[in-house]
């Protein structure tokens, strides 16, 4: 429950502290907060709040919500959730999950119809919101997390890039829920994608592998996901590694939402401040006006983990 608690909380912090340095240069953080620990690192700015989250916890409580609510996966309920929350006017919105939600086609056709017609697809927009879902389908193995990993980005995104790095995610998760090292794991996971994608993601999984590599901007699936892994990796508590996500710049709240999820499950919910914590607030689009705060995250994340009701 610790770790379970610590990947739900840790992905909203991370969105809430990196959100206000968001295309912003590397070292942002670290100039304005040279010492860890200090305190006021939550400080709003660039339209949000002190401690609001964004669009990339938003979405991803509409998963928690309809996997909670719905007892499984229910992809139509969740399209529709996304689209509730399109259109009630969020403060922020990928402009590829936007075009998705609201072309008007149905939700097993929008984001195929979408990559169609673009070709281009593979941004972090479904790795952001994934930590409730990789907390929920744990339990099932990798087999059956990475598959469900990949349903649910393909509602928005149809690029399979998107749809693998999501569901190596997934995986990192559930391997720390069980108390294990997901970077020790990762050859494994890694055997468990599709071979068209498995050796751009090695390279940016490797451990030799540096941000400062990426062929992209971060705001892409790829560096996204591999920033995230270099920071849990290279540094040694959720702390750091937060300030180590956003310290790299550009996608910050997404980068530190990934980040925020891993490290959250791998060191539990007791290593993030609760001087971040107190602050913490989700105001939920699509929701009848509701605000989330730490006592709501922490029982959606009690419900994600379920009562042994559920038989998959
Ligand atoms: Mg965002």
């Amino acid at each position: 429950m610790e770790r379970v608690a610590g990947a739900v909380v840790g992905s909203v912090v991370g969105d809430a502290l990196g959100a206000p340095f968001e295309f912003g240069p590397a070292g942002a953080f670290s100039a304005r907060f040279p010492v860890p620990g200090t305190g006021g690192e939550m400080c709003g700015g660039g339209g949000w709040d002190i401690g609001e989250a964004t669009d990339d916890t938003q979405m991803a409580l509409h998963v928690a919500e309809s996997l909670v609510e719905r007892g499984d996966l229910d992809l139509p309920d969740i399209f529709s959730r996304f689209q509730r929350w399109a259109t009630d006017e969020p403060k922020d919105i990928g402009l590829q999950t936007d075009d998705v939600l609201t072309s008007g086609l149905p939700w097993d056709q929008a984001a195929a119809a979408h990559f169609r017609r673009s070709h281009h697809a593979a941004g972090n927009g479904s790795l952001m919101r994934a930590t409730p879902s990789a907390v929920y389908f744990a339990r099932d193995g990798r087999q059956a997390t990475m598959d469900a990993a990949r349903r649910i980005a393909a509602l928005t995104h149809g690029d399979p890039a998107a749809w693998e790095g999501t569901a190596i995610f997934h995986d990192l998760v559930r391997v720390a829920l069980n108390g294990a090292d997901p970077l020790d794991d990762l050859p494994q996971t890694l055997a468990a994608i599709h071979p068209d994608h498995r050796e751009r993601y090695s390279t940016v999984l490797d451990p030799k592998w540096h941000p400062d590599q990426a062929t992209e901007v971060n705001g892409a699936i790829w560096p996204c996901l591999g920033s995230a892994v270099w920071a849990l990796r290279t540094t040694r508590g959720y702390e750091d590694a937060i300030r180590a996500a956003i310290d790299l710049g550009g996608d910050t709240d997404t980068v530190a939402a990934v980040t925020g999820g891993l490290a959250g499950a791998v060191y539990g919910l007791a290593a993030i401040p609760t001087r971040w914590t107190e602050v913490l607030h989700v105001p939920l689009p699509g929701s009848g006006g509701r605000t989330l705060r730490l006592p709501e995250l922490l029982n959606l994340a009690d419900d994600l983990m379920g009562t042994g009701l559920r038989t998959g």
